[in-house]
C-alpha cells in the first residue's frame, strides 16, 4: 500500500485453529457451525473496534466468545492431557507498550485470556504457570470453574484414541461435568490440536494479539507449547504488526514464529504477507512443522498463512465486510 493510500482505520483477523480440516469431512451442518461461529466473533471484534474501543478489550472479549465455545480448543472444548484434565495456556500483548501477560497450565479459569490480561496489568511478571496461576486467578477475583465445566465427549474420545494407540492407562473422568456434549455433534475433529487467537488494529493506530488454547491431546509432563510464548505463538509490536499462531507448538517455538514474522516486516521492510508465507510456507515447512498463523499490522494490512489442509479463519476491516474461510482453497 503506497503512503498516500490510507489504510482502513481498524482491522481484526481471527483464527480458531488450523489442522487436518477437509471439505469432504466435514458435514454441511458441522461447517455451517464453524463459519457461523467465525463470523459472530469477528462481528463482534468489528464492532466494537468501529465503536473506538481498545484493542485489549477487543482481543479479550472476542477470544473470551471463544473460548466460551465447545467447538474450538479453547476455555470450554479444550484438550485433555493424558491425566485426563484440562491445561490451559493464554497470551496477550500489547504493540503500543510491548506490554504481555501469558498463563500455562491453569485448571480453574473460566476465561484464560482474561488472566493473561491480568497477568500483564496487575502482576510486575509476564508470565505465571499451573497451581501459582490459579492461584492467582482466584485472587484478582476471576470466574472459577469446576473442572468437568470444560469437558466434551468429543474430546474426551479422542484422548481415550490417543492413549490406546499409545498403550498409556486410561484416568478418571473430571468432576463436575456439566454437560456430555455441549457442540452436540456439530464439531470437527481436526486432529489432536486446535487453538483460538485475535489480532486486532484499533482506531487509535495500536495493535495486540491474543492467543488461548488447551494444547495438544494426551499431552504429559506439563508440557507447554508457543500459544503463552510471547515471541512463539503470540507477539504485538506497533513497529511491525501483530501475530497469533497455531499448529504444533514445538515447532513454532523453535522458530520464533511470531516474533520472526514482525522481525522480517521491521527490519527487511517485507509486506505482512510476504513475511508471513516466508516464515509459515518456508521456514515452518522445511522444519515439517505444520500449522498456521494470522497478523494485522499498524497500516491496515491484514494476512493469514497456514500449510495444513485448513484453518478456520475470518477478518473484517473498516470498510471490508467480515470474510470467512475455512479450506485451503478459499481466498
Ligand atoms: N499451538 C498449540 C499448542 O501447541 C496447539 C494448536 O494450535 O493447535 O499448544
Amino acid at each position: 500500500m503506497s503512503a498516500a493510500e490510507a489504510g482502513p482505520r481498524w482491522a481484526i483477523v481471527v483464527h480458531g485453529g488450523a489442522g487436518v480440516i477437509e471439505r469432504q469431512q466435514l458435514t454441511a451442518e458441522q461447517e455451517r457451525a464453524y463459519r457461523d461461529a467465525m463470523r459472530k466473533v469477528t462481528e463482534h471484534g468489528a464492532k466494537l473496534l468501529s465503536a473506538g474501543k481498545p484493542a485489549l478489550d477487543v482481543i479479550e472479549a472476542t477470544i473470551g466468545l471463544m473460548e466460551d465455545d465447545p467447538l474450538f480448543n479453547a476455555g470450554r472444548g479444550a484438550v485433555f492431557t493424558a491425566q485426563g484434565r484440562n491445561e490451559l495456556d493464554a497470551a496477550i500483548m500489547d504493540g503500543e507498550t510491548l506490554k504481555a501477560g501469558a498463563v500455562a497450565g491453569v485448571t480453574r479459569t473460566r476465561h484464560p485470556i482474561s488472566l493473561a490480561r491480568r497477568v500483564m496489568s496487575a502482576s510486575p511478571h509476564v508470565m505465571l504457570m499451573s497451581t501459582g496461576a490459579d492461584e492467582f486467578s482466584r485472587q484478582q477475583g476471576l470466574e472459577q470453574v469446576e473442572p468437568g465445566y470444560f469437558y466434551t465427549q468429543r474430546r474426551w474420545d479422542a484422548l481415550i484414541k490417543y492413549l490406546e494407540a499409545n498403550k498409556l492407562p486410561v484416568p478418571a473422568k473430571p468432576t463436575g461435568i456439566q454437560s456430555e456434549d455441549p457442540a452436540k455433534g456439530l464439531a470437527h475433529d481436526e486432529g489432536k490440536q486446535g487453538t483460538v487467537g485475535v489480532v486486532v488494529l484499533d482506531s487509535s493506530g495500536n495493535v495486540a494479539a491474543g492467543t488461548s488454547t488447551g494444547g495438544t491431546t494426551g499431552k504429559r509432563w506439563g508440557r507447554v507449547g508457543d500459544s503463552p510464548i510471547i515471541g512463539a505463538g503470540t507477539y504485538a509490536s506497533n513497529r511491525s504488526c501483530a501475530v497469533s499462531a497455531t499448529g504444533t507448538g514445538e515447532y513454532f517455538i523453535r522458530l520464533s514464529v511470531a516474533h520472526e514474522i514482525c522481525s522480517l516486516v521491521r527490519y527487511r521492510g517485507m509486506s505482512l504477507q510476504a513475511a508471513a508465507d516466508e516464515v509459515i510456507q518456508k521456514q515452518l515447512t522445511q522444519l515439517k512443522g505444520d500449522g498456521g498463523i494470522i497478523a494485522v499490522a499498524p497500516d491496515g494490512q491484514m494476512a493469514w498463512s497456514f500449510n495444513t489442509s485448513g484453518m478456520y479463519r475470518a477478518r473484517a476491516a473498516e470498510g471490508q465486510p467480515v470474510t470467512v474461510g475455512i479450506f485451503k482453497d478459499e481466498s
